[in-house]
């Protein structure tokens, strides 16, 4: 069945009829139509799987998708046509142009934790470039992916975008075709799967992986406004965020203010028990509750430490100073689970930082501009905050991607339509003049080819 859709769609892309930007904009428009008929079915959906907080879903999930596409529906015209550069005058009289071009056939692959933006941003941006595209959401988010598949079968013919639900198999199946271009959010490790997949085609690729996401609160910081900051976005999604920070790197006079205010700010935002507030989410399933859970053991949970396995129930929590070889530090936890060290100096903080991969983002909390500049400048990740945790997301102008391990490529707002577009660099040669240094016989120019290179430099 797979290969079969494949080849539909392949072959639907070479009728051209993708390329219409008109017929592009139309679908955006009708897909922008059923996505906001549709909000409280997505959001119920999205609640379903994990007791994902409706106010959750629409700012994290349909309000970014629907911003996305009245951008994308806005620009459509301006960012297909092509771009004029100006021209070398080594090839005087020449007038030079960027097309956008789509690659053709697009998988896009999505994780779980947002399952609904994260397979839909891609997906506008793949129509928008001309591509037809099949999505494979996660098998994890069950609800959710039956949502996207409805939604995608009322707009789309299948030979333009399709969904594929399953699991692991079936992943592997769409991985082992020959792509125009992979789009795939998860984890390093299958990120790793998907590279050597697209490899065996030479298929160009954009992963979106994760990270342990340093935050690092120095002495100088506002601690009230930290701890606020740093417990919606930490918590958000309980935790299940690529871009949470990850760990905290706190100076040792504040610590102990920091704590109180957090405890603080928990309790505003979730209540004394966490497990009876609407606001606060599930952890997926129990494999990643019992993952979590054993990040617990043995540590000093200072706030929180509570669990339910029955409602896969984790309260925020804060763990105090775990050892590096410990379990909460050994990758990216992924839950409502914050370790908080201590440092005295920047040395310390160096040592930990570099003891991991590139992170997706690093977070910092302080009042000293030529500090906070100096961290930002000194780590390389994907992107962040200074002051504040998660809201780079939100800027469609940021480009948002990971380095190193975190992932490869960027994308949102223009960069997502360039991302499935290749560009192709086209240049119209005059015909009214062809000067005579550049064609053999050789002899007798080299000296005024020089000549004429160093000039033009
Ligand atoms: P995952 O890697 O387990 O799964 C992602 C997708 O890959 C799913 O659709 C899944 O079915 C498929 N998959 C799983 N195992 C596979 C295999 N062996 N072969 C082929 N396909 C396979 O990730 P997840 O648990 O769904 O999501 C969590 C991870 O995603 C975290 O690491 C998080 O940091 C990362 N993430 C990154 C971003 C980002 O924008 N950079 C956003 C969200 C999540």
């Amino acid at each position: 069945m797979i290969p079969e859709l494949l080849q539909l769609q392949k072959d639907y892309f070479k009728t051209g009829e993708t390329k219409s930007i008109a017929y592009r904009k139309q679908l955006l428009k009708q897909l922008k139509v059923e996505l906001v008929k549709r909000e409280s079915e997505i959001t119920s959906a999205l609640h379903n799987d994990f007791k994902k907080p409706v106010f959750e879903s629409v700012i994290s999930e349909t309000a970014n998708v629907i911003a996305e596409l009245d951008l994308t529906i806005s620009k459509l015209a301006e960012w297909t046509k092509p771009k004029r550069i100006v021209p070398s005058l080594l090839n005087f009289p020449s007038s030079d142009k960027i097309y956008s071009e789509p690659y053709g056939t697009v998988l896009i692959i999505s994780p779980w934790n947002y399952p609904y933006q994260l397979a839909f941003v891609p997906l506008i941006a793949a129509i928008a470039a001309g591509n037809t595209a099949v999505i494979k959401p996660s098998e994890l988010t069950s609800n959710t992916s039956k949502t996207i598949y409805d939604i995608i079968t009322t707009v789309f013919k299948p030979e333009h975008a399709s969904v594929v639900e399953g699991g692991i198999s079936v992943s592997s199946t769409l991985l082992s075709q020959r792509w125009d271009y992979i789009f795939f959010t998860g984890s390093v490790s299958v990120g790793k799967i998907v590279a050597k997949a697209a490899a065996e085609h030479l298929t160009p690729t954009t992963l979106e992986l994760g990270g342990k996401n340093p935050c690092i609160i120095d002495e100088t910081a506002n601690i009230k406004l930290s701890a606020k900051r740093i417990v919606w976005g930490k918590f958000l999604n309980a935790g299940q965020t690529c871009i949470a920070p990850d760990y905290i790197l706190i100076h040792k006079d504040v610590k102990q203010r920091f704590y109180d205010a957090f405890k603080t700010e928990i309790e505003l935002a979730y209540s004394k028990n966490p497990m009876q507030s609407e606001d606060f989410a599930r952890i997926v399933n129990s494999k990643n509750f019992d993952r979590l859970e054993r990040m617990l053991r043995n540590e000093n949970c200072v706030i929180g430490g509570k669990t339910n396995a029955g409602t896969l129930y984790i309260s925020p929590t804060v763990i105090d100073e775990p050892k590096l070889d410990s379990e909460v530090m050994k990758d990216e936890i992924f839950g409502p689970i914050l370790p908080v060290i201590s440092y005295t100096n920047d040395t310390e903080i160096d040592n930990i930082v570099s003891t991991y991969d590139k992170p997706l983002s690093l977070y910092v909390f302080s009042t000293n501009s030529a500090k906070s500049k100096k961290w930002v400048q000194t780590y390389s990740f994907g992107g962040g905050a200074i002051n504040d945790t998660v809201i780079h997301f939100a800027n469609h102008k940021l480009p948002f991607g990971g380095v190193g391990n975190s992932g490869i490529g960027a994308y949102h707002g223009k960069l997502s339509f360039d991302t499935f577009s290749h560009k192709k660099g086209i240049v119209k040669k005059g015909n009214w003049l062809d000067l005579p240094f550049r064609y053999a016989p050789y002899k007798g120019k080299l000296k005024l080819i020089k000549i004429i290179l160093k000039w033009l430099q």
